[in-house]
């Protein structure tokens, strides 16, 4: 049996990002069921960073990991972790109260937010139907960002394996037990004995928390899906922004790549799985796009889903286990797992050390009630 401090479950960004800094302090191994990182939620997501999505809780924790982004430890080797690409977010008539709320909400962490009127609107995103039925006002944020998943990732576990860390693929937990001092964690290739388990197993978490005996969080994953098709020849949209409407049944596009990127915002519950993309959602997010642009999504070109997870109150949970000693949960990053990932890590190290709560997330409004898994037990 292999002997070790702390036993990370799960190599999405919230398992690598949190790894990374607890290797700095104490021995670490993580544990991944695939065969790389970010097979799941992770590699799959729209990887922007922006701050018209979420609360205030998610919005501080989207604030404090600017520094990480733009100064990864490392990073004169590395290429940019992030791009600057704005972001856009568009009403109808019938929607303005919500663009209104928006920005009162976006202006607290941004100072980046102007609005713009459909003639602007359409000079940024030619296509864009505006005026009766379509968009009437909208907000650009230029401190918008287009983060890179897999550098993301993989900077990480740079960082987690020159601290020493470790990461074993084809590591998928089969058996957690306590033994009254440790967590007995078994592999079908291994066995660990470890002092703390961090339970950062994604869509899984509460499944995992249940073998452990652990209180589940009540964690929902829901299926998104994305498209993404060729923009009618000659017409580069390499300049467009991260264009998200402000009600809910709606759609977000962006470029990526020489293609556009297109998801209807799907929320379908779902089981925790290898999620696979559905004929409707996917049908949708054509439809959506071709009703509010003057684009045609002539042929789908690729396509995928992933799962988002969130527990009740959709802010992502770090904490040690009410219940449970030495188990220690990291879920819940809902859509803003990759953005929030440096101050979530941040955050995690603090709790699971009994470290001084960091300046940096207390500036942005983070404090650890906003996080800690006892906010959802009441
Ligand atoms: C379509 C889509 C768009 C998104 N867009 C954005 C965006 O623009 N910006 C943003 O910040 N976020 C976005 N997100 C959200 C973001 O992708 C997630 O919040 C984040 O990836 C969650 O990371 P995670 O590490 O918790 O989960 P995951 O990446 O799913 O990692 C969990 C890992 O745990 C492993 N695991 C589970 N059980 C076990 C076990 N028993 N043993 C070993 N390993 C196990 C799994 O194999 C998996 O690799 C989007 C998500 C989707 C689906």
């Amino acid at each position: 049996m292999r002997r070790v401090d702390i036993l990370v479950i799960g190599g999405g960004i919230a398992g690598v990002s949190a790894a990374a800094r607890f290797a700095q302090r104490s021995e670490t191994i993580l544990l991944e069921r695939e065969s790389a990182l970010g097979y799941h939620s992770s590699g799959r997501s729209a990887t922007f960073y922006h701050f018209g999505i979420g609360d205030d809780a998610v919005r501080g924790l989207t604030a404090a990991s600017r520094h990480f982004f733009a100064n990864p430890p490392g990073g004169e080797e590395l290429p940019p972790l992030w791009q600057t690409k704005s972001a856009m977010f568009f009403a109808t008539a019938e929607t303005m109260d919500q663009l209104t709320a928006l920005e009162t909400e976006m202006r607290r962490f941004s100072d980046n937010i102007s609005q713009v009127g459909p003639a602007e609107m359409q000079a940024i995103v030619p296509v864009l139907k505006v005026g009766t039925g379509g968009a009437v006002a909208g907000l650009v944020d230029t401190g918008g960002r287009k983060l890179d998943a897999d550098l993301l990732l993989q900077a990480n576990a740079r960082a987690l394996r020159a601290a020493g860390g470790e990461i074993h693929f084809h590591a998928g937990v089969t058996g957690i037990a306590h033994d009254g001092s440790d967590w007995i964690v078994d592999t079908v290739e291994e066995s660990y004995a470890a002092r703390i388990v961090v339970n950062a197993a994604g869509a899984w978490a509460d499944e995992f928390a249940a073998i452990a005996g652990v209180r589940p969080l009540g964690l929902i994953p829901l299926r998104r899906t994305i498209i993404g098709f060729d923009p009618p020849q000659g017409l580069d949209v390499s300049d467009w922004p991260f264009l998200k409407t402000v009600f809910d049944d709606g759609f977000y596009m962006l470029p990526d790549a020489g293609r556009l990127l297109a998801s209807p915002m799907d929320v379908t519950p779902s089981p925790a799985c290898d999620a696979q993309p559905e004929d409707y959602e996917t049908a949708l997010a054509a439809w959506r796009v071709e009703e509010a642009t003057t684009l045609s999504v002539d042929r789908i070109a690729l396509k995928w889903a992933g799962l988002r997870s969130f527990v009740a109150d959709k802010v992502p949970t770090a904490g040690f286990a009410p219940d449970a000693p030495g188990f220690f949960w990291l879920a819940g990053q809902g859509g803003y797992g990759l953005q929030t990932s440096p101050a979530m890590a941040l955050a995690a190290e603090a709790l699971l050390f009994d470290l001084p709560w960091p300046e940096l997330l207390r500036e942005h409004g983070v404090e650890p009630r906003q996080i800690r898994p006892e906010r959802l037990y009441v």
